[in-house]
């Protein structure tokens, strides 16, 4: 089952030469969140697709057990940081993401989520601070990053902030951002333009949980795909996408609700899988930075109805699976490092080697962190 589209198919299969990239996280989706997906679902998940399977060492700089902070910095510029760190070496100093090296690239970028855009694992990829906590400063840093879209939560540090009385929404539109939040209605009734970037808030703060009533991330990744594929026409595009509550269910030892997040981020990986069937030549990389939880199948599980229980509130630091499809996709059989997704991705991009690359942080990413 998909959405329906939100531009005319014929607009979107015309430029299948341009590689793309769709990296997606399942904060804290382990195999014993899969397993217990799986075993809830009456059908088979999306995630079932999947032939290259590999596994990642999700370790930080700092801890065996690695936080979202440096274990999205370790997907964004492979390197191994501190836990808590966004964007940063694990000395602090700024290292440039794959999604600003897109970017300088010409590339369409983006960041789909279902926490607040300013939440560690999509801050990584567009910001650089000392702590994952400095979200004002994280809302700047992506204000200025570029992105041709941004999708979650997390409005009022944009517009509503505390430390100064700057409107970064205003400021965005001024640099030609289309900028709507749900105040504008649901994802579905609101129309980007292809010419503009664009900024959807799906709440203030934290969107909903899934089971209370959140269901925008299979769209959203629909819409998001298909509106950098327009944007990214020459040169491709970089789209990181997050099932962000498979977490924070985790955290809270709820086990059906880690079900129904790990279903809910499902849904999204089948809208992608069949936009990398049309499109052609886009890589889908499907990961976890970490399990959380210590999530065991106990005893008395059936079919249909499995007894999720946890052995921690906090994250573990089991090996997390990596599911690959499309070209570029086999690079990502066997154990390896969370950094090497990194270079496996610009492997596939070919930027690894071309010889004319000299990119740079800009200055404004380093002012930014040092004031
Ligand atoms: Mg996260
Ligand atoms: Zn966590």
């Amino acid at each position: 089952m998909t959405t329906p589209a939100p531009w005319d198919q014929a607009a979107v299969i015309d430029n299948a030469a341009a590689p793309a990239v769709v990296l997606m996280i399942g904060d804290g989706m382990g195999l014993s969140q899969l397993s217990a997906a799986i075993y809830s679902s009456p059908t088979p998940l999306a995630l079932e697709e999947f032939k290259v399977i590999g596994f990642q060492k999700s370790y930080s700089s700092s801890d065996l057990i690695t936080d979202s902070a440096a274990g999205a910095t370790a997907f964004a510029c492979g390197v191994k940081t501190y836990n808590g760190a966004i964007g940063l070496t694990q000395d602090t100093l700024p290292c440039l993401s794959i999604l600003e090296e897109a970017e300088q690239r010409g590339l369409a970028t983006g960041l789909v989520v279902t926490s607040s855009i300013v939440h560690a694992t999509p801050a990584s990829f567009a910001a650089h601070q000392k702590m994952r906590i400095f979200y004002e400063r994280i809302a700047e840093d992506m204000a200025a990053s570029g992105v041709d879209l941004l999708i979650g939560g997390g409005k009022r540090y944009f517009d509503r902030r505390n430390e100064d009385d700057r409107d970064l929404l205003a400021e965005m539109q001024a640099r030609g951002y289309l900028v709507r939040d749900y105040f504008n209605g649901d994802l579905d009734q609101v129309k980007p333009d292809p010419n503009l970037n664009f900024v959807f808030f799906t709440a203030d703060n934290q969107p909903l949980p899934v089971n209370q009533g959140r269901s925008y991330l299979a769209y959203a990744s629909r819409l998001g795909t298909e509106f950098l594929d327009l944007r990214g026409k020459d040169k491709g595009f970089f789209l990181v996408i997050e099932g962000s509550q498979i977490d924070w269910a985790n955290h809270a030892n709820e086990g059906k609700l880690a079900i129904q997040e790990t279903l809910d981020f499902d849904r999204s990986v089948g809208e992608v899988l069949a936009f990398a069937r049309r499109r052609g030549n886009t890589l889908v990389i499907v990961t976890a930075d970490h399990e959380s939880g210590g999530m065991a199948l106990e005893q008395g599980s059936k079919q249909g109805r499995v007894k999720p229980e946890f052995t921690t509130n906090g994250h573990t630091g089991s090996l997390v699976p990596v599911y690959a499809y499309g070209p570029g996709a086999d690079a990502f059989a066997g154990i390896y490092e969370n950094t090497a997704i990194y270079s496996k991705m610009r492997h596939f991009f070919g930027w690894d080697t071309d010889q004319n690359s000299a990119l740079q942080l800009n200055k404004t990413t380093t002012q930014t962190l040092n004031n």
